[in-house]
């Protein structure tokens, strides 16, 4: 992680040249990706080890927590199949039976099933030639697949192919509404897009923010805030938090 490299971009965003709402905005989303940064240090996120890895815990962390993907990812380890080929050459059944502890296994086996499918029809199982597109044909490629949605596209985007996407989720959303800095009716496109037009296009900074913003909503700005010892409780300035409508 280019953690200095990362440090000066977002110094030089904070300073960088903007008027009135916007360069506000600008200087408190870099203001609290500063405070994370200080609070929690570096986050290692994707915790994969290659880039077909990340395709697979991203379609299998869908509405779960991590820890049962990483139980779902160690069974299919176990199995030989965190591969291309080897998750191919797998009955659907025998993968939905090994991806289990995910939750949802039988659609979760399906969607991966999908992306395989997808992967060999149009690049010959080639996953590095699928990542290398340009990030807007690749996206659209993404969302075009069966149960593959916004969320896990820029996941896959930013963590497989390295391409500066911001990855949004609810925590996001609930962090951002909380803070006034966004309406918690938001959507995925409009937040995304807020990011993307506020910090550099970096990302190695784009990686640390999102797994910044997992950490602290796991940690304190859960459905009932603890903003009292929470390192971004500064900038509420004194108010509580926004309550969701
Ligand atoms: S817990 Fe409170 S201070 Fe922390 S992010 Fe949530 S609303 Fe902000």
């Amino acid at each position: 992680m280019k953690l200095r490299a990362v440090r000066s971009g977002m110094e030089h965003a904070a300073r960088a040249p903007a008027r009135g709402p916007r360069r506000r905005r600008r200087r408190r989303l870099v203001g609290l990706y500063q405070a994370l940064r200080d609070a929690f240090g570096p986050q290692h996120w994707w915790p994969a080890r290659s880039a077909f890895e990340v395709v697979v815990g991203a379609i299998l962390t869908q509405n779960t927590a991590w820890a049962n993907v990483e139980r779902a990812i160690a069974n299919l380890r176990a199995a030989g199949a965190l591969s291309p080929q080897a998750l191919r050459d797998l009955s659907l059944p025998e993968l939905a039976r090994l991806v289990r502890p995910s939750g949802y296994f039988n659609i979760k086996a399906r969607r991966l099933r999908a992306f395989i499918e997808h992967l060999w029809r149009r690049h010959d199982g080639d996953l590095r030639r699928m990542l290398r597109q340009p990030a807007d044909r690749l996206r659209a490629e993404l969302l075009a697949i069966p149960g593959i949605g916004p969320e896990t596209a820029d996941s896959i985007l930013l963590y497989a192919a390295g391409r500066p996407v911001f990855v949004v989720d609810a925590y996001t959303r609930r962090i951002l509404a909380r803070h006034r800095l966004v309406s918690p009716r938001i959507d995925y496109e409009a937040l995304r897009a807020l990011y993307e037009a506020h910090l550099p296009h970096d990302p190695a900074l784009f990686n640390e923010y999102h797994a910044l913003l997992v950490r602290v909503g796991k940690e304190f700005c859960r459905a009932r805030p603890r903003c009292e010892a929470c390192p971004l409780r500064f900038d509420l300035r004194g108010r509580p938090p926004r309550r969701p409508p």
